[in-house]
């Protein structure tokens, strides 16, 4: 695994940034075992904490869960996986500044752009430990909520129409990533749900993912059910008896864990997969009542088959699966009433990401 630090000086804004300031996102590369494969999945959470003034450097901000939690997260997956090699590449990164509006993760996601990195899946930690809602005081320390874009934002201006047409408004490939996440970390991870929150973000709110989301990579925050806004953005203080501030006693351990394992488990399960299949594309030649599909192999990694996953246009989730060792197949369901999509699944079962069939021409 080669370490080191992307290091950029960045000049004032008149917004949140106020003078010249060195800033370095420490970066853990965890290189694939064949050299064919071009895919890289990254985890990444942000290294910067603040209090109640977004401006205040001196004042004590533990950040412990936003983002301390985060980033718990991307180095247990790092001291974990890089035990293990994989034949696709995982970047493991803490950003910094992003409390200053993303520009850690700005600056890597322009990088991955700039030199055409093939970056398939980001997972974004951000506040990943809190159990207990701030107000009412209710916990819930169950449920991680992924929040993923519906609308794939790079697309709106040329293919808005397109999307549209084919009625594909939840279908982006972040959306498939959630998807993707919710399916194997409730598989490997007792008692832990995932709930697919159909936004790119919470109301009005930002994360570093959204960084990479404007380079058109797949990416999605995994972050607490119940957020507490005593524990947030605050300076600590105790104000009425109550404590304010993101301190590590607010952080339930237990709950942590099961967030992090379920992200060493979707990385795993990634980076193990053949990639997904190519050029993958519904007939539309004669008007049936039946789906015909065909794709091309993965470009790297040995497929055991494919399965054909189905669902019908108002389902969240998939809701059927079809495998076959062939690279066409017919079903006969209509392309009218249900969405389709195809993936490739190894010999021991691990799935790459789904692919939405084009339109053969
Ligand atoms: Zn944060």
């Amino acid at each position: 695994m080669d370490v080191y630090l992307q290091q950029e000086d960045i000049q004032p804004d008149g917004k949140r940034i106020d003078k010249v300031t060195n800033l370095g996102n420490p970066i853990a590369f965890l290189k694939g075992t064949d050299p064919n494969d071009k895919r890289i999945f990254l985890i990444s959470a942000h290294l910067d904490s603040r209090v109640t003034d977004v401006m205040n450097r001196t004042l004590f901000a533990p950040g412990a869960n936003d983002d301390g939690s985060g980033v718990s997260a991307v180095i247990e997956a790092a001291r974990i996986l890089s035990r293990s090699s994989f034949p696709a590449s995982v970047i493991f990164v803490t950003f910094s500044g992003e409390e200053q509006s993303l520009i850690g993760s700005k600056l890597l996601a322009d990088k991955a752009k700039k030199e055409n990195l093939q970056i398939e899946a980001v997972l974004n930690n951000d506040m990943i430990g809190n159990p207990k809602a701030g107000e009412s005081g209710e916990i819930n320390n169950r449920i991680l909520r992924v929040f993923s874009e519906g609308l794939p934002y790079v697309e709106l201006d040329k293919k808005a129409i397109g999307i549209r047409n084919l009625g594909l408004e939840n279908d982006s490939e972040s959306r498939q990533l959630a998807r993707y996440i919710k399916e194997i970390a409730e598989q490997y991870i007792r008692g832990l749900e995932v709930k697919l929150i159909y936004r790119n973000d919470r109301f009005l709110r930002g994360g570093d993912h959204s960084s990479f989301i404007s380079q058109g990579f797949p990416s999605v925050r995994l972050t607490e059910y119940y957020e507490n806004y005593d524990h947030q953005h605050q300076d600590v203080r105790v104000e009425n008896n109550k404590q304010y501030g993101d301190l590590p006693e607010f952080i339930d351990y237990n709950y942590l864990k099961r967030n992090v394992a379920a992200n060493i488990a979707v990385l795993a399960s990634l980076a193990k997969a053949p990639s997904k299949p190519e050029r993958v594309e519904v007939m539309v030649k004669e008007l049936t009542n039946s789906t015909s599909l065909q794709w091309e192999k993965p470009k790297s990694g040995t497929p055991a088959g494919y399965y054909i996953l189905v669902r019908e246009t108002d389902s969240p989730v998939w809701q059927k699966k079809i495998f076959t060792k062939e690279l066409s197949t017919k079903i006969p369901l209509s392309k009218d009433n249900y969405i389709f999509a195809v993936q490739s699944v190894n010999q021991s079962g691990n799935l790459s990401v789904p692919v939405i069939p084009g339109i053969a021409r």
